[in-house]
């Protein structure tokens, strides 16, 4: 039996954890499979389950059109990649990456549908690189909530 983190105990049992990601005007709540603790009452995720979250969110952005240098960061960091490496990739400058990320310029629609598409083959893919390009052919505003329920166990 594990422990519990926090206090020690061996009171864990299963339940769901609200797990909220702030991005620009856009609130994304995810429900996610949780240990807490009888005990103490502190609830833990496991690191990957957190990690996969991230990705299902920035699948979400992906498939939005709204490509932000925020959704564009956020997107990059979902899959664990350096802005320098996601610059070596797409061929462009560490600065370039910067300057969309931080807003001083507009996102370059190929490289956000190249990330887009990076994100959901991780996945495994729901949505295609074309409907990622058409979303992107229309400008949208962010979404305000999102709400995703990831505490049923998906397998693969
Ligand atoms: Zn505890």
């Amino acid at each position: 039996m594990e422990r519990c983190f926090s206090c020690g105990a061996k009171t864990l049992g299963a339940s769901t954890l609200q797990h909220q990601i702030r991005l620009g005007g856009s609130v994304f709540r995810v429900t996610l499979d949780a240990l807490e603790c009888a005990s103490c009452g502190e609830s833990s995720v496991d690191g990957p389950l957190l990690a996969r979250a991230e990705l299902e969110v920035a699948a979400r952005l992906a498939a939005s059109g709204f490509a932000s240098g925020q959704a564009f960061r956020f997107m990059r960091k979902a899959l664990g990649l350096r802005a320098a490496d996601v610059a070596a990739l797409l061929a462009v400058r560490a600065e370039t990456v910067s300057r969309w990320e931080t807003g001083r310029t507009a996102v370059d629609r190929g490289a956000f549908a190249a990330l887009a598409a990076m994100v959901t083959d991780q996945l495994g893919a729901r949505t295609t690189t074309r409907d990622v390009l058409r979303a992107l052919q229309r400008p949208v505003r962010a979404p305000r909530r999102i709400s995703l329920d990831l505490s049923q166990r998906r397998e693969g």
